[in-house]
C-alpha cells in the first residue's frame, strides 16, 4: 500500500536539502554509491578532470555506471549520441561497447568540437567515432538507418522536438537513454514555482516524459539517477502500433 508523504516532506521526496541544494538523490547516499564505483581508464579520468576544470558539463559517475551496464546488456552495433561536448561520454561508450560498434555523436558548440576531435585522436578512436558538427535539429533529419543505442544528452528543452527523429532512428529492441530529465528536482514543482527562465524547459520536459511513458512503441522507466534519467526500449512489434509521433 502506498503511504501518503508527511506534510511538508517534499524536501525528503526530492532529496533536496532545506537549503535548496537541488540534489535529487540524498547527497550522502550518492557519495556512498559513488565510493563503490570501480572507475574508468586513466585517459577517461584525464578527460573527466579536464571537463570539470573547464566547466564542461559531462555525465555523472552514476550515469557512467548505468551506461556501462546498459552497453554490457545490449551489446549495440551502433550508437547515436546527441550532445558530444568534449567527447567524454562518447569515449566512455567506445570503451565499453563491443569493439565493432560504431558511434555517431553530434555537437554544435564550435569551441568544443576541436577538443572532442583531439580527444578521439589521442584515444586512437577516430575510426570508431564519427563527430557530426551542427545543430542536432537539422542533422537528425538527414540521418537514416537505425541505431541500437541512443544517448540523448543535449539541450533539455529540445528533447521533445528531437523525439520523432529519435524514434525513427531507434532500432526495434533498441535503447534510448535520456539524461538530465528531472531538472535538479524542479520537474515536480508547479510551473509557477520554477523561475520564469526555466518555465519553457520545465513544460517541454514534462511533455517529453509524458510522451516517453505513453508512446505505444516505447516501454520507459524514469529513474532518479544523477539529475534524472529515462531508459526506454522500442518494442519489437513497434511497427504494428500506431502513433502520432512516428
Ligand atoms: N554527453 C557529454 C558527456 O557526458 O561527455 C556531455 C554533453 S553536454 C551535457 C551537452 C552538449 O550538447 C553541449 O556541449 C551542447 O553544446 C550540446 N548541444 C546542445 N544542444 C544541441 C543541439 N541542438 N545540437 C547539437 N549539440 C547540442
Amino acid at each position: 500500500m502506498r503511504s501518503e508523504p508527511a506534510a511538508g516532506a517534499v524536501g525528503d521526496l526530492t532529496g533536496r536539502g532545506k537549503d535548496g541544494t537541488g540534489m535529487i538523490a540524498d547527497e550522502r547516499m550518492s557519495a556512498f554509491i559513488d565510493s563503490l564505483d570501480t572507475g574508468n581508464t586513466p585517459f577517461l579520468n584525464e578527460i573527466e578532470s579536464e571537463a570539470i576544470r573547464t566547466n564542461v558539463p559531462i555525465i555523472r559517475t552514476q550515469v557512467q555506471s548505468l551506461i556501462r551496464l546498459l552497453l554490457a546488456m545490449q551489446k549495440p552495433a551502433s550508437i547515436l549520441e546527441v550532445g558530444c561536448a568534449i567527447g567524454f561520454s562518447a569515449l566512455l561508450m567506445s570503451e565499453y561497447a563491443p569493439e565493432n560498434c560504431h558511434i555517431t555523436t553530434i555537437e554544435k558548440y564550435e569551441k568544443r568540437i576541436p577538443i572532442a576531435r583531439e580527444n578521439f585522436r589521442r584515444a586512437g578512436r577516430e575510426d570508431r567515432i564519427t563527430l557530426l558538427e551542427g545543430d542536432a535539429a537539422e542533422i537528425l533529419k538527414d540521418l537514416d538507418g537505425t541505431y541500437d543505442f541512443i544517448f540523448m544528452d543535449a539541450a533539455k528543452g529540445q528533447y521533445i522536438h528531437f523525439l520523432p527523429d529519435i524514434l525513427r532512428l531507434l532500432s526495434e529492441g533498441g535503447i534510448l537513454l535520456s539524461d538530465n530529465v528531472l531538472q535538479d528536482g524542479d520537474i515536480i514543482e508547479s510551473r509557477f514555482a520554477v523561475t520564469r527562465r526555466n518555465r519553457t524547459i520545465h513544460s517541454r520536459m514534462r511533455e517529453y516524459l509524458y510522451e516517453l511513458k505513453h508512446h505505444p512503441s516505447l516501454e520507459t522507466a524514469i529513474l532518479p539517477v544523477g539529475d534524472g534519467v529515462t531508459i526506454s526500449t522500442k518494442r519489437q512489434d513497434a511497427g504494428k502500433r500506431g502513433s502520432d509521433l512516428t
